[in-house]
């Protein structure tokens, strides 16, 4: 009897031991996913171990099947997983989740099958329990119902001992269907000759009498070089399934299904363009290829101002990886700057590339992870989830914009770093890891001053370009002039119109997407907020509807104040849709596209419309911080500010150093070639410092005057932080836990330091209330912070043991990215 150990993607940390049924005994892999019973249900687990013997008192069940062909993890990659789970603190099946690609997932659904007279029956009897009464009422208008339903009907989870006694009893049934993996492998139909041609020729006259379609079918053959057509290709030209059927009973034709991989089709590019590097450029991989000759590990900080060549240093340094047998990951931000890189790196290595991102379809990145997996790639370039494709035998890792909020996994556990857990799996993998930034994060500007990274500069643009002119608008004297046209001072627009005629492009930023970012009433002054969040609905012209931002819920244009009745609503606050509107009433012959994620929630139109604006088919790009990211077009003259207050006013520690990083990116989007660029922001604040060192193009000065602060107020990069959430539909239930946790947390004191739990600034999200309390553990004496993560834990089994409100989940965020 062989057994296997698996691990499924829950909050257990233990391993669970299945009996491998005979026929899998050949199968059966370390590595392998594989679907198990699971109390009630059927999940899919990891196999971290086959041994031929086991010492669980349990009863034993076996496994019901094994889901790949062969392991999709490796020993070596197993580590890494351990590392995550151990570092983000969650558990190893949680952690091995992010293997996989989502969609391939097999779970069941618990069904419950209700005899409704028994149902009715015990309605009519139940006097002790309210939750059984609810749970029975509803049963007895179902005859089918899925758990998860009849959880949020009844508005309780905590339902399962309830349900074990009316299983019990006869009144229901629960089943578990599997629902199959949301993607598959692509397979097509294909027909070709069962016979040397010679044979088929002396009945074609034959066949001709009775069916001279069935002739057109085998004449489409014979025309394709390879003799082989798509069955699709046949429907196309009206030739029937049924003639093909007939002529494969006559044993004339085969058909058969081959699988096929869904390309992802990048539908930017640029031409490929052979040059000399710089002196800068080349010292810099001089440095970097030591390492990879050597096959050792190195972080990297690559600080390079923008339009200084970055993106080529990546490209060579691949080129020398690949020479030695080697493969490349190369991360990006979320979403915008994908198309521009994939576009060089497609130009340089071809089919030797995968692209992994969150706009592609679900098959097309299905077949790219298979296409990494079976070894068909050398290079993956890819948002922070590609940090677990399964390249093997890595070379370098390229971290691009470094600096960027998305490498930060937010709103799901495991909430893991995919820059920090890059610097990991490169000390694991024993290959220099690259970060890159013109605005390099505090915490690896700190690195490199505490020799950690080692520094590589690139100072100057490339063409000797000059950085931009930057010049400050103050808003507010503006407004006294009667300068201000709605929301552009005239400056503003008086230099757009300029580039206009000069046929440059102009890009212009405002942080928030939507028309008016809030409504109001003047009357009575409410605000018209979310029914599920406590933020206010933004306004949506072109679908003339309100939104909420956090979870997409929709609702009408109110008429009147839903509070007071009055008619005199305002609208307050600028989002990208009233610039664009803005912009084409001064500028009615320019061609304006918008770039936030409204806009682009399409597959290829992000692409699409970068295509365009580089083609110079579009002359103003309006957006969201998208548009601060590594574009690089040469014709930009010209970048605007609507607000730099978006970002400013945050009361997060990270909101200084956000703003500077957003206005000093977008800045850079402009004179990167011959033409001098020009860039306007528009504040109330122009003495702010942050904007004061934007202005100078002072990242140093930035640095050290911010550094000491987070230094002084006990912030990372000085201590480790830990936040911890509790969230639930029931505002007394979140907050009586967070502060029983809390109780037992102050165990801790003498070696962390604890913020008293309350209410998260969003307090209540997505139907969610929510408290936070915030650890902060010193780092010169907690390395790693395994003791603030062990005083976690420990106060965590505490509240387990103790807490009335245990059933309430409590979320870690270690090292966040933000704290509201
Ligand atoms: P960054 O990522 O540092 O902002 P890019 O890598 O986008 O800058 O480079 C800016 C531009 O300069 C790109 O269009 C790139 O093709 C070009 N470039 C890079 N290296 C050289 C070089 N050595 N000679 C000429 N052009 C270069
Ligand atoms: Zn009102
Ligand atoms: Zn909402």
């Amino acid at each position: 009897m062989m057994f296997a150990e698996l691990v499924f993607p829950l909050p257990f940390r233990n391993t669970f031991t299945y009996s491998i049924p005979k026929d899998y005994e050949d199968v059966v892999e370390f590595g392998m996913r594989a679907a198990a019973p699971f109390g009630k249900r059927v999940l899919t687990g990891f196999v971290v171990n086959v041994t031929d013997t086991t010492n669980t008192e349990h009863k034993i069940k076996p496994l019901i099947e094994v889901l790949d062909e062969k392991p999709i993890i490796t020993k070596k990659s197993l580590e890494f997983y351990k590392w995550i789970a151990e570092y983000y603190m969650c558990s190893l099946g949680e952690a091995l989740k992010l293997s996989i690609p989502y969609g391939l997932e097999v779970e069941s659904k618990r069904k419950i099958v209700v005899d409704k007279e028994l149902c009715i029956q015990l309605l009519a009897k139940e006097k002790k329990s309210k939750t059984r009464e609810k749970i029975l009422k509803v049963l007895s208008e179902k005859e089918v119902i899925n758990l998860t339903l009849l959880q949020k009907l009844i508005k309780k989870k905590n339902i399962y001992s309830i349900m074990r006694s009316l299983e019990q009893t006869g009144a229901i049934t629960i089943l578990d269907e599997i629902e199959d993996e949301k993607v598959k492998i692509k397979k097509v139909k294909y027909v070709k000759l069962a016979k040397p041609l010679a044979d088929i020729y002396s009945y074609i006259p034959e066949i001709e009498k009775k069916s001279p379609i069935q002739v057109r079918a085998l004449l489409e053959i014979l025309n394709k070089k390879n003799k082989v057509i798509r069955l699709k290709e046949l429907a196309d030209k009206e030739i029937s399934s049924s003639a093909i059927s007939s002529l494969k009973k006559k044993g004339f034709v085969e058909v058969f299904e081959k699988a096929i991989d869904r390309n992802y089709v990048e539908v930017y590019n640029e031409q490929l363009i052979d040059f000399e590097l710089t002196d800068e450029q080349k010292e810099v991989i001089e440095k970097v290829n030591c390492k990879i000759d050597n096959s050792s590990f190195n972080t990297f900080l690559l600080y390079g101002v923008t339009g200084s060549g970055k993106t080529q240093v990546y490209i060579e340094l691949i080129k020398k990886v690949i020479a030695k047998n080697k493969s490349a990951l190369v991360l990006v931000p979320e979403i915008s700057l994908t198309p521009q890189i994939t576009s060089r790196l497609l130009n340089n290595f071809k089919d030797n590339v995968a692209v992994l991102h969150s706009r592609m379809s679900l098959g097309e990145r299905y077949d790219a992870w298979r296409k990494i997996l079976n070894g068909k790639c050398q290079i993956v370039v890819g948002a922070r989830s590609a940090l677990f494709a399964p390249l093997k035998n890595l070379g370098i890792i390229i971290v691009d914009e470094e600096h960027d909020g998305s490498y930060k996994q937010s709103d799901s556990t495991p909430k893991y770093n995919g820059r920090d857990s890059a610097i990991m799996l490169g000390a694991m993998s024993k290959c220099p890891v690259v970060l890159g930034s013109a605005t390099p994060s505090l915490e690896s500007m700190h690195n490199v001053l505490t020799n950690k990274y080692e520094l590589l500069k690139l100072t100057k643009r490339i063409d000797d370009a000059l950085l931009p002119k930057i010049s400050l608008v103050d808003v507010s004297v503006e407004q006294r002039k009667k300068k201000m046209k709605n929301i552009f001072s005239s400056v503003l627009l008086d230099k757009i119109d300029d580039r206009l005629n000069k046929k440059e492009g102009v890009i212009i930023l405002q942080n928030r997407r939507g028309f008016s970012t809030s409504v109001f009433c003047i009357d009575c002054g409410k605000v018209e907020e979310c029914t599920n969040c406590s933020v206010p609905m933004v306004y949506h012209i072109n679908d003339n509807k309100l939104q909420c931002h956090y979870c997409g819920i929709f609702k009408p244009v109110p008429v009147k104040c839903p509070n007071c009745g009055s008619l005199s609503l305002k609208y307050f606050g600028t989002g990208t849709e009233k610039v664009e509107d803005e912009l084409a009433f001064h500028f009615p012959q320019a061609k304006i596209s918008r770039i936030d994620s409204d806009s682009i929630s399409r597959k290829s139109s992000l692409s699409k419309i970068l295509f365009e604006f580089s083609k110079g088919e579009v002359d103003i790009l309006v957006g969201t911080q998208m548009v601060s990211k590594g574009l690089d077009f040469s014709h930009v003259s010209l970048v605007g500010v609507v607000s730099a207050e978006t970002s400013l006013w945050l009361p997060d520690f990270r909101a200084d150093e956000r703003t500077f990083q957003l206005l000093t990116q977008v800045s850079g989007r402009a004179g990167r070639s011959k033409i001098e660029g020009e860039v306007i922001i528009q504040t109330f604040n122009p003495k702010h410092f942050v904007l004061q060192k934007v202005l100078m193009g002072d990242y140093e000065g930035f640095y050290n005057k911010t550094i000491l602060e987070r230094d002084q107020m006990n912030y990372p990069p000085f201590v480790h932080l830990c936040l911890i959430e509790s969230k639930d539909e029931n505002e007394e239930a979140a907050k009586n836990a967070i502060e029983d946790f809390y109780k037992e947390l102050t165990a801790y004191r003498n070696y962390i330091n604890i913020s008293a739990p309350a209410p998260a600034l969003i307090a209540k999200l997505k139907g969610f209330y929510r408290f936070h309390l915030l650890i902060k553990s010193n780092k010169n004496e907690d390395k790693g912070g395994v003791k603030m993560k062990q005083a976690i834990y420990k106060a965590f089994t505490e509240f387990n043991r103790k807490s009335r409100y245990n059933d309430v989940k409590l979320f870690y965020d270690v090292d966040p990215q933000s704290i509201i």
